[in-house]
């Protein structure tokens, strides 16, 4: 029954507004610099402890009076915006006045500040949204918040928190995402007492690209820079021979502002296709600095989508900015990667991106992005291939050993070919290796057993991003059980000292940073499933390729190692490995049943 309508108490509504702008504690932190940013300040140090339940943001930035303090924490209260006008002329990234009193509505706040004309600060405490004390207090000029309890009157919230690591990872993003575009500012993160990001001020944007990102992916980077009416597209984009695993490494941001816009993520795609392989994406950090009466940032609670006036127009010029300057790449030419991919010209570039519009308008909502051709090759599952044919004889995957059936030759390059008494199989042949490697590789995880390992010659040093690092140290041990033995190095870097024997065939590096991209893809608290997402990520990365040619004695070697392999029926990923066609459905098939 609907009782009366009332007005919701303030404390209510600013909790019902933190849950659109504080869903984690990187949102938090989030906020918190983007205020220090605003504020001038070119020192911002972030403590995360308490598995990110607490947190202590630290600027020099301007301060804020004493007498301002009470309203910084009442909703709608702000120094940036003054008319609704204000909002599309608005250099600064907050102008809502929310973030404060969201974030003191779920946890317990400390702010003590000092403007820089004053000869004494403030100190201030709100709990549960309300301000308890404003006192007088001794303190450096700037602003200091100490965010405690976080979500503890919030319990639902405080039980969709991941663990400690995947926690501080969102920290860590959030704060990598500004000091990308900040270049000028210093930022440090301490987490549980370890400095995870150090990062000086640079005058050069391709320098803190490479603070941030990692010295590896710096040197690979195009600069990039296209002009337009009201509209300046510029930054760094990889070379097509450096390519990762996920589209994580695309950064975009729309007057300096870190944006998700999968619209524009298929922009970059579109620039690079058919330069890289499918599946493979490139990294680029893209700034796009537009008119502000080309684009609303009022969409979105948390301010992390936006709106183009001209969608369609934003697309064109980001596959242009990013075309020139890939087609002036091949003007180069590289000597230590000949690299075999054809570079097409301008004009085909550009013909693209009316085709490419066209398909991602069918392929829109894809959490994902894949280029068509890709999502087309998928497997079919074998129920929907012969949903309709009759199963009259099954031929149980016990019933036969795979050395026991004749084998008669590949096709399409993927497929083995072998007859059985009763039917013909079928063996994708990379989900088939791919299932041999997860299962001696997890041989290897058991207690007492270990794979074979194969010491490199010369240990191989990566750097690696702040964030890859978080996931490395947890990965150490078991990764050595499988014979991949990594060391952190000092600083951003890792060595790899041994790989698995059954993988030495593959470049170290690639292997461990693919790992890592696969990795911080999902969200994986549990220590078993981590453990399989780590073996399945390296037996796929090992595993025979399709378009391969196998020999028979290859053949041979994989047909015995799957009789020994158990659950051999799917791939570790659960895709089947194998489908069987019956004489049945066959007959079914020649119409002579
Ligand atoms: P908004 O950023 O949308 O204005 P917030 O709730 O984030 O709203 O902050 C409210 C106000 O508090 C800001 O407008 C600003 O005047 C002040 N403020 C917040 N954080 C800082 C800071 N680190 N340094 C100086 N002023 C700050
Ligand atoms: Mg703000």
């Amino acid at each position: 029954m609907p009782g009366r309508i009332v007005v919701l108490p303030e404390e209510l509504t600013n909790q019902i507004a933190a849950g659109e702008v504080v869903e984690r504690p990187a949102s938090i932190v989030k906020e918190l610099i983007e205020n220090s940013l605003d504020a001038g300040a070119t020192e911002i140090t972030l403590e995360i402890a308490d598995g990110c339940r607490s947190l202590k943001l630290t600027d020099n930035g301007s301060g804020i009076a004493k007498e301002d303090c009470a309203l910084a924490f009442a909703r709608f209260a702000t120094s940036k915006i003054y008319r609704f006008e204000d909002i599309y002329l608005v250099k600064s990234f907050g102008f809502r006045g929310e973030a404060l009193p969201s974030i003191a509505s779920i946890s317990r706040v400390e702010m003590t500040t000092r403007l820089k004309e004053s000869a004494i600060g403030t100190r201030v405490v709100v709990e549960a949204g309300t301000v308890k004390s404003i006192e007088d207090a001794g303190c450096p000029t700037g602003t200091s918040i100490k965010v405690t309890d976080i979500f503890a009157s919030v319990p639902v919230r405080r039980k969709f928190l991941k663990t400690d690591a995947v926690e501080q990872g969102h920290c860590l993003e959030a704060t990598e995402r500004l000091a990308l575009a900040h270049p000028e500012v210093r930022f440090k993160m301490v987490a549980s007492g370890r400095e995870v990001l150090n990062i000086p001020a640079s005058k050069e944007f391709r320098q803190r690209i490479g603070l941030v990102l990692g010295a590896e992916l710096s040197s690979q980077l195009l600069p990039l820079d296209l002009k337009r009416e009201g509209l300046h597209i510029w930054g760094f984009a990889t070379r097509p021979e450096y390519t990762r695993a996920n589209s994580k490494g695309i950064y975009i941001y729309v007057n300096r502002r870190y944006i998700r816009d999968s619209f524009l993520n298929h922009a970059v795609m579109t620039a690079y296709r058919s330069l890289i392989d499918q599946k493979r994406y490139p990294s680029a950090v893209l700034f796009i600095d537009i008119s502000s009466a080309d684009v609303d940032v009022n969409v979105h609670p948390a301010k992390m989508e936006v709106r183009f006036r001209n969608p369609r127009e934003m697309y064109g010029a980001v596959v242009e900015a990013l075309a020139v300057s890939l087609t002036g790449a091949a003007a180069v030419p590289q000597r230590e990667t000949p690299g075999s991919y054809h570079l097409p010209s301008r004009g085909e570039y550009l013909g693209r991106v009316e085709d490419a519009l066209r398909r991602y308008t069918i392929h829109e909502g894809k959490g994902k992005l894949f280029f068509p051709q890709a999502q087309q090759t998928r497997r079919p599952d074998v129920p929907s291939l012969f949903a309709e044919a009759p199963r009259t004889e099954e031929i149980p995957s016990e019933s036969f050993s795979f050395t026991s059936l004749s084998y008669l030759g590949q096709a399409l390059g993927t497929y083995l070919i072998f007859s059985h008494p009763r039917g013909i199989i079928l063996l994708d042949q990379h989900a088939a290796h791919e299932r041999v490697l997860f299962e001696k590789l997890r041989k290897g995880t058991t207690p007492g057993r270990h794979v074979a390992a194969q010491r490199l010659l010369m240990p191989e040093v990566i750097n690696v991003s702040a964030r890859q690092l978080a996931v490395i140290v947890e990965l150490i041990a078991p990764l050595e059980e499988t014979g991949l033995e990594i060391e952190p190095f000092g600083g951003d870097a890792i060595v790899v000292k041994s790989m698995p024997a059954m993988l030495s065939h593959l470049d170290p590096k690639r292997l461990v940073t693919d790992l890592l991209e696969d990795l911080s893809e999902d969200e994986l608290p549990d220590p078993t499933k981590r453990r399989d997402a780590m073996l399945a990520s390296l037996a796929c990365r090992g595993a025979v390729k399709a378009n391969h040619d196998l020999s028979e004695q290859e053949v041979h070697t994989l047909c015995r190692d799957l009789d020994e392999a158990p659950f051999s029926s799917t791939c570790p990923h659960g895709r089947p490995l194998y489908i069987i066609l019956e004489e049945a459905v066959l007959e079914k098939m020649f119409k002579r049943r």
